[in-house]
């Protein structure tokens, strides 16, 4: 089933998870995805380097398996800085064997040590190409505090706009902290034209090291009552746990009394969490559905 459709029937709940690590066995993300998959997520989508990794290829076959063994609805995620065209056909064909048809199209960070190649400068020119090359559902990414490269939040919009136009059917957001901020970004979409749904990506932070390597990559901001909650637990990490999932969970509340079209929850591939989460947010989620 195409993503784009899922908004028709109300709030959509999804999952994002990373292939492990090369030097992982990457059976451990089907014990993740077993569990996963009891939660019930609309679809999950599965990360994918941009630096061409050969682990690119668990990230295809974690998304097949998804779809075909576990009976849901996967999404791959595609960065194109580093790849050429006639490279990005072949994964495309890949794709298309393995019956991914959902693609969130990225530029991807630029690695310093891999200079750019030439044939897609911005998601959007990926978006069009895959429009070209077949029947896809495209989503997009976005930020609500503005891309790290942005000078200005109102020309980030603008250029998600240009995103909306190339064919992204349906966007995905940065994680946040401050709903403040994502409804104030709504609004600058509404403003610029763009209609399609938006998802809000939610991070539920668990441990002191990983908000610090989010922040140096992502630029989220830190509510007081956010950096309160980490200094307070930073030392007990079953405590940082339970208030990192209870933040996020009051997070979710929030945005879907606020009608937000959905959630994505970047599950850290850690189905406790991912449960705990989902449990307590189950009946909010359902009443939101038509
Ligand atoms: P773009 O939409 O191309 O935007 C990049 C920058 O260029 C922005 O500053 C934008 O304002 C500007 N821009 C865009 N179009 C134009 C234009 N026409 N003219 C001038 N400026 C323009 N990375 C990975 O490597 N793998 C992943 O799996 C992955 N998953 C992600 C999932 C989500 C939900 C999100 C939010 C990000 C993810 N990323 C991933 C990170 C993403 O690749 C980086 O944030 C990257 O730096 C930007 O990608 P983009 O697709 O948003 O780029």
């Amino acid at each position: 089933m195409k993503i784009k459709k899922m908004f028709d029937k109300g709030t959509v709940f999804s999952f994002e998870i990373f292939p492990p690590k090369k030097t992982s066995p990457v059976d451990t993300i089907y014990k993740t995805l077993e569990e996963l998959k009891g939660l019930s997520p609309d679809f999950i989508s599965v990360t994918f380097g941009a630096g061409g990794s050969s682990n690119n290829n668990a990230s295809i076959e974690i998304a097949r398996k998804i779809k075909q063994d576990y009976g849901i609805e996967s999404v791959i995620h595609l960065p194109c800085i580093n790849y050429t065209k006639d490279e990005m056909v072949d994964i495309l064909g890949e794709l298309i064997d393995n019956g991914i048809t959902n693609i969130l199209a990225l530029r991807g960070d630029i690695i310093p040590d891999i200079p750019p190649k030439q044939d897609f400068r911005y998601a959007s020119d990926l978006i069009t190409f895959i429009k070209k090359y077949g029947d896809f559902d495209i989503a997009g990414a976005c930020y609500p505090e503005g891309h790290i490269e942005t000078e200005n939040i109102v020309n980030d919009v603008l250029n998600l706009k240009k995103k909306v136009d190339a064919g992204a059917e349906h966007l995905i957001s940065q994680l946040f902290f401050d709903n403040d901020y994502f409804y104030s970004f709504l609004e600058r979409t509404q403003i610029a034209g763009i209609d399609v749904p938006i998802e809000a990506g939610i991070m539920p932070v668990t441990s002191k090291s990983q908000i610090e390597r989010m922040v140096s990559m992502c630029g989220a901001s830190l509510p007081p009552k956010f950096s309160k909650m980490i200094q307070k637990y930073e030392h007990s990490p079953e405590a940082l746990r339970d208030a990192g999932i209870a933040y996020a969970i009051d997070q979710i509340v929030d945005l879907v009394s606020n009608n937000v079209d959905g959630i994505h929850l970047y599950t850290m591939n850690n189905a406790y969490v991912a449960r705990r989460i989902s449990e307590a947010v189950e009946s909010i989620i359902r009443s939101s559905k038509k």
